[in-house]
């Protein structure tokens, strides 16, 4: 059985028993399945603890084999351009479906306030957290770490990508002996890494399992009746997305077939399903790229990592519609002018927001305070809030598909050659032509 059909089954398996356990208020079911927790935060740090070792080999491999720099910053300016128009796109779908299904008009004014009230609390600290956030000036200038051991050990991926970049292209300027060197080292760390990352999958339906019955198993089930069509439109939006946007750029930038070539990266997004965090999903997502697409390594290493941190679809078409919904149920309409600034800002605030957890709730803020929404920001944080996990999930599931959409997009307009193969089969190829060199070479020695 495939991993991602494997993977799979833990989550459905998951969602049943979580929910019969909610749904049926058994409540030592319901303490079971909630203290299967470490099993997923186990498996998290496990995917998690690679990112960094695997992000400075693998940039470090890429950058250096591709010989000409120019290259490396067509390929950069293409990515940011892609990101930047794909994550706009999202935002207008976002406001789009939020205009016709209008779902702040349905909720009644007790509801509203009695959903803020709830989550009051933790709302306050969402709102601290945003009023710390560097201004983008801040922003640009720590583009450029300090200390890169620093940035590596707070998992700070801009930063750090920054300077492996500049240590690649230095390494490119000095003796071939020397170069050679650094390069095969880093070519063992990385093929070491993918091979941790291929351990650790094996345990993911099981991790998957855990996450999902816990989650479920928590959820206050009575808050998603009251968001009901809350969050079906944010489902509803994120879905339009996935399926036309990435559709059309599958099939006609990367030369793709779409059903197969979802179905073939499908542990990625499932994964960031199960993890709500794009950066703990990156291992896998660039294990895929490059296994099952016939992404290389050069596209792959600096498209992905960056994707990660700064391309979040889900993240800004969420944003899109929470605005909206908080406007509606305030009874403050917004204007078409107001609407162009949410797809800036939400556009920034997605790129602003780090791919963790729950940061997209934090960088809304932004937006909101862009609107004119300030003075209900607290209230409207509060109101959403509740839904919050299970709508991460799902956006943070776009954002990696997003992401591997972008990689194989990228990757074909340098000239790559992509194909859907099936798992591992590539790294069977490499391995039996290596073979097959070394016993050529043995023979033509004797
Ligand atoms: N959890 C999302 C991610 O990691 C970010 C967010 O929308 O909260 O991509």
């Amino acid at each position: 059985m495939q991993l991602y059909t494997k993977i799979l089954i833990g989550l459905v398996l998951g969602v049943i028993c979580g929910f019969m356990a909610n749904v049926l208020g058994i409540d030592w079911l319901q303490n079971f399945f909630i203290s299967l927790e470490p099993v997923g935060d186990a498996f998290i740090r496990a995917i998690t603890m690679i990112v960094v070792p695997l992000v400075v080999a693998s940039l470090m491999v890429g950058t250096a084999s591709l010989g000409d720099l120019t290259k490396l910053g067509r390929i950069g300016g293409k990515t940011v351009a892609y990101y930047m128009c794909t994550t706009a796109v999202a935002v207008t779908f976002g406001l789009l479906i939020s205009n016709v299904v209008r779902p702040g008009g349905r909720v009644d004014p007790e509801t509203r306030d009695s959903l803020s009230a709830e989550f009051d609390a933790d709302a306050e600290g969402a709102v601290a957290l945003a009023d710390e956030a560097p201004g983008v000036v801040d922003t640009l200038v720590n583009l450029i770490p300090n200390n890169p051991i620093q940035a590596a050990a707070e998992l700070d991926l801009l930063p750090l990508i920054f300077f492996t970049i500049l240590f690649a292209a230095a390494v490119s300027a000095i003796a071939p002996a020397r170069r050679e060197a650094v390069i095969t080292f880093f070519e063992g760390i990385n093929d070491a890494c993918m091979v941790v990352i291929r351990w650790i999958m094996v345990t993911a339906p099981y991790a998957v399992f855990a996450i999902i019955a816990a989650v479920v198993a928590r959820f206050g089930i009575d808050l998603l009746q009251s968001l009901l069509i809350y969050t079906v439109t944010v489902a509803a939006g994120l879905l339009l997305h996935g399926l036309i946007t990435y559709g059309l750029a599958v099939k006609f930038l990367a030369g793709l077939k779409f059903f197969p070539f979802l179905k073939n990266v499908s542990n990625a997004p499932l994964v960031a399903f199960s993890t709500s965090s794009s950066s703990a999903t990156l291992p896998v997502t660039m294990e895929t790229a490059e296994d099952r697409v016939g992404v290389s390594k050069p596209v792959s290493s600096f498209v992905l990592p960056l994707g990660a941190t700064i391309n979040m679809d889900g993240t800004a078409l969420y944003q899109a519609v929470a605005v909206m919904f908080i406007a509606q149920i305030y009874g403050l309409p917004l204007s078409l002018m107001d609407q162009l600034i949410v797809v800036l800002t939400a556009t920034l605030a997605s790129i602003g927001a780090a791919g963790v957890p729950s940061a997209g709730i934090i960088t809304l803020i932004i937006v909101l305070n862009a609107v004119g929404l300030g003075a209900h920001v607290q209230a409207g944080i509060a109101l959403i809030l509740g839904v919050d996990r299970i709508l991460d999930m799902i956006r943070t599931a776009v954002n990696v598909t997003g992401d591997l959409t972008a990689a194989s997009v990228v990757a074909r307009s340098e000239g790559e050659t992509l194909e859907l193969r099936p798992a591992g089969a590539r790294k069977r190829e490499r391995e039996a032509a290596e073979q097959e060199r070394v016993t050529a070479g043995v023979s033509g020695g004797g």
